[in-house]
């Protein structure tokens, strides 16, 4: 998953080039930069990588997602449907946007159930958020033709699947916009930063406009003659962050590539292991391969057997257990502790968050282990890793 491990000359020139003219920022200084724009270059790449028409660049992932919902026209008292095992940064965007988190339920894909949707709609959803978990997808043509039917927004959080595909298309590319994150251990990095991408010139444009204060970018050199049609906030990502990322996207294929073969060699070596049954993946193929995850027969299993990994040198994130990817450790959500009111307090009705239960998520969560997959990793790491894993699974 980490770009980071691959850092090369090929960052260092990047960043360079931006030193070199003095120019941090992504818009104007027209003379200085020499025709520099890593943020520009890069969002180019990336709507091209993902077949959608645009891309825009934020400061964050979660910027993304803001600035995503924003164009989208979510807000206040809607409702958006997002799954339980996440990181926190996906309610933590709805609730900024002034919008409700009403959670559904996860399936063995470990994202979003397609068929527990109807449950929890109501007459205000407003938009799904399916979150591509791990590197892998959703069912996604079946939340998209779900959303279609009930002419729901679709919105994906594609943070940790870049790269990945569904039947040959990018992930994030299958709604009305989907959003990337290159924090510091994303499969691209570029130390802070995020993306939106999207096939709809409107929420481009909103996009563009609502992460940079509304500018319009239509005032030509003099930013402050630019025009503000709708108000925004700050979200830019600076030009030394897009350089790290420019640098970092251009060896996507590879970083998907070496992810798959190390992958598909523990896979491979786990198959015949007892009681071992792994992530259902609608497209193996588009598997970006960022993780193994993997179910045992039942908790207690699941547990001694993480316990195990651990003690023979190949510890496996257990998910049900952490703090920031599963509801059941947000005490701060479920007990809605802040700083400040917030706006979607003005919304009746609010989910009794303190006494949520999304059984069936639990169910497949208690019994799931995920191997994160490494780039650097030699022959005799993996190697390594699958004696741990023959003797961690008894
Ligand atoms: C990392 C991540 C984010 C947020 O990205 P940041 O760049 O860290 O703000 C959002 N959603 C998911 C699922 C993530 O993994």
């Amino acid at each position: 998953m980490p770009g980071f491990e691959i850092f090369g000359d090929e960052e260092r020139k990047e960043v360079n080039e931006v030193l070199e003219t003095g120019v941090l920022f992504r818009y104007g200084f027209e003379g200085a930069r020499k025709g520099r724009f890593k943020a520009l270059e890069f969002e180019k790449k990336l709507a091209d990588i993902t077949g959608t028409g645009f891309a825009h660049l934020c400061s964050s992932g979660t910027a993304a997602l803001c600035t995503a919902l924003a164009a989208c026209g979510i807000g206040a008292g809607d409702e958006v449907i997002i799954p339980g095992f996440t990181f926190v940064a996906t309610f933590e965007a709805v609730i900024q946007a002034g919008a409700v988190p009403v959670f559904g339920e996860i399936d063995e894909t470990l994202c979003l159930n397609p068929d527990r949707l109807e449950d929890v709609v109501s007459s205000r959803t407003r938009a799904v958020v399916p979150v591509h978990m791990c590197g892998s997808m959703a069912r996604i043509d079946e939340i998209k033709d779900f959303c279609d039917k009930k002419e729901l927004i679709l919105l994906e959080d594609a943070c940790q699947s870049l790269g990945a595909t569904y039947k040959g298309k990018a992930l994030g590319s299958f709604g009305l916009a989907g959003c990337f994150s290159f924090d510091a251990v994303k499969t691209v990095t570029c130390g802070e930063g995020g993306g939106i991408i999207t096939s709809d010139p409107k929420v481009y444009q909103r996009c563009d406009q609502f992460a940079d204060h509304g500018h319009d970018h239509l005032g030509g050199p003099d930013r402050g003659a630019d025009d503000h049609p709708i108000m925004g906030t700050n979200y830019r990502i600076s030009e030394l962050n897009a350089a790290v990322g420019l640098a970092q996207l251009k060896k996507l294929d590879k970083i998907v590539e070496i992810q798959r073969k190390n992958k598909l060699a523990i896979r491979d070596a786990m198959a015949d292991l007892p009681g071992v049954s792994f992530r259902y993946v609608p497209d193996p193929f588009g598997d970006s391969a960022t993780f193994l995850s993997f179910m045992l027969p039942d908790e207690k299993t699941a547990r001694q057997t993480a316990r195990n990994l651990a003690e023979n040198g190949a510890p496996c994130p257990y998910w049900y257990d952490n703090n920031w990817h599963y509801y059941k450790k947000w005490h701060h959500l479920l007990e809605m502790k802040r700083s400040a009111k917030l706006a979607f307090e003005l919304a009746k009705d609010l989910p009794d968050y303190k006494n949520l239960v999304l059984e069936e998520s639990d169910e497949v969560m208690k019994r799931t282990l995920s191997m994160q997959i490494m780039l650097n990793w030699t022959e005799a790491d993996i190697e390594q890793r699958i004696r741990a894993v023959q003797k961690s699974i008894c």
